[in-house]
């Protein structure tokens, strides 16, 4: 049995995981705690293996250094951290033995949405990506948005050279990441959405993936959590774990 402790656990994803834990049989949960709970108190207490963090992307970095230290693998689904903070989680986790599972987005849908990006930057250089969320989302771009354009960027050889463009609304090209436009909405009635737009000459190619329930996000973080063990250190995304070579 592994043993679980949720953070974050009274939020809309953190309770599905932490109802999640305690209906799997070869899960056991070591605690489910939220805002204003001692986290190392129920580190020290739960004797957690592993330790899912779906809060706010104003604390996660702090708690998750506080689970490594703990020596307690961590699955991480909360968005916002930078580059230098993942870095220093990677050390954090080495250090310590175990490792740091962070991952923008845990439904399959949305992995593939962002392989078949990658793939298709190849061949089509000249792309933006739009994402939709509900309204009490406090980072933007998306953690997937982002990821989703780092890939891009990597993949294809150069970004299209774009005629002098003036904004007489200061954002209506989007922000920038890595040199891909990304356009981020806002709205209530949505979960989590996006599209990325990939256009030609004479032709648009658009991949989409919608979330219509937080469900979805449950296998892949249990996934996560049962197999995050043959790991050390940062591990980004989901993928490792679903194409093992990859
Ligand atoms: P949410 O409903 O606001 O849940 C966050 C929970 O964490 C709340 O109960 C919050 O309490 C609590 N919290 C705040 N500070 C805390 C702290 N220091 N220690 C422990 N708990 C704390 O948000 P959500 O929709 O579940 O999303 C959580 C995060 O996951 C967001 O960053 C979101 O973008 C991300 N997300 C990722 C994925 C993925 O697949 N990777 C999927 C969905 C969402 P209060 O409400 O009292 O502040």
């Amino acid at each position: 049995m592994r043993r679980v402790l949720v953070v974050g656990a009274k939020g809309r994803v953190g309770s599905l995981v932490a109802k999640a834990v305690k209906a799997a049989k070869d899960l056991e949960p070591a605690g489910a705690i939220d805002l204003g709970d001692d986290l190392q108190a129920a580190l020290a207490k739960g004797r957690a293996e592993v330790a899912v963090d779906f809060t706010t992307p104003v604390c996660v970095f702090d708690n998750v250094s506080t689970i490594l230290r703990h020596r307690v693998h961590a699955v991480v689904g909360t968005t916002g951290m930078d580059e230098d903070q993942l870095a220093r989680l990677d050390g954090l986790a080495k250090e310590n033995g175990v490792a740091c599972l962070v991952a923008p987005n845990f439904a399959l849908g949305a992995v593939l949405m962002m392989r078949f990006a990658e793939e298709a930057a190849k061949f089509y250089p000249s792309v933006e990506v739009m994402e939709r969320h509900h309204e009490r989302k406090l980072d933007a771009p998306s953690g997937t948005a982002a990821e989703t354009a780092r890939r891009i960027a990597r993949a294809r050889k150069a970004p299209p050279t774009l005629t002098d463009e003036r904004e007489s609304a200061p954002g209506a090209r989007g922000g920038r990441v890595d040199d891909v436009a990304v356009h981020s909405m806002r709205l209530p009635g949505s979960i989590a959405h996006q599209e990325v737009w990939f256009g030609g000459p004479g032709e648009t190619l658009v991949i989409r993936h919608d979330t219509m329930d937080r469900e979805v996000f449950v296998p892949g973080v249990l996934l996560a959590v049962r197999r995050i063990d043959g790991f050390k250190g940062l591990v980004r995304g989901l993928e490792p774990l679903l194409w093992p070579r990859a």
